[in-house]
């Protein structure tokens, strides 16, 4: 075993947590030494925000490896991108999902339903615009970004 090029793959794999929101950073610190406990050689390639969890991609792996990127990505969907607090899954009238705690949630709704269920109903505040049902993804909805 070459030590000091695990210890390299360790380091590697540590850089990927400025490419995260920081509120996830301790799952995926967390995960990275459980990887490099199981299997030092793992190298993670990409990790990533996308629709409101974490995902981590390896360039090899096992079924305990995988397990424990699955349980990251569980912990990232109750955990807040921002802050780590206990968060749930939103979204923005327009789509964008995300993972916030009740603080960091302005310009999102509670989804009660999986992201793959398409919302007919558009929810557009106290703003009375008749034209609203008919533009999807209109920018200048809400402030959450
Ligand atoms: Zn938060």
């Amino acid at each position: 075993m070459n030590g000091r090029r695990e210890m390299m793959t360790m380091t590697y794999n540590l850089t990927w947590l400025a490419a995260i929101p920081a509120g996830w950073r301790p799952i995926l610190h967390d995960a990275v030494e459980r990887l490099h406990a199981l299997d030092p050689t793992i190298q993670i390639t990409l990790a990533k925000e996308k629709f409101g969890s974490l995902r981590i991609h390896v360039d090899h792996g096992s079924a305990d490896a995988y397990a424990v990127i699955d349980a990251a990505r569980a912990a990232s969907e109750r955990s807040c991108e921002l802050c780590g607090a206990d968060a749930q899954l939103r979204r923005t009238p327009d789509g964008y999902y995300a993972t916030r705690c009740p603080d960091h949630a302005t310009g999102f709704m509670p989804l009660e339903e999986a992201p793959s269920v398409t919302f007919r109903v558009v929810v557009r505040g106290d703003r009375h615009d008749p034209s609203a049902d008919h533009h999807e993804g209109n920018p200048d909805d809400g402030d959450a970004r």
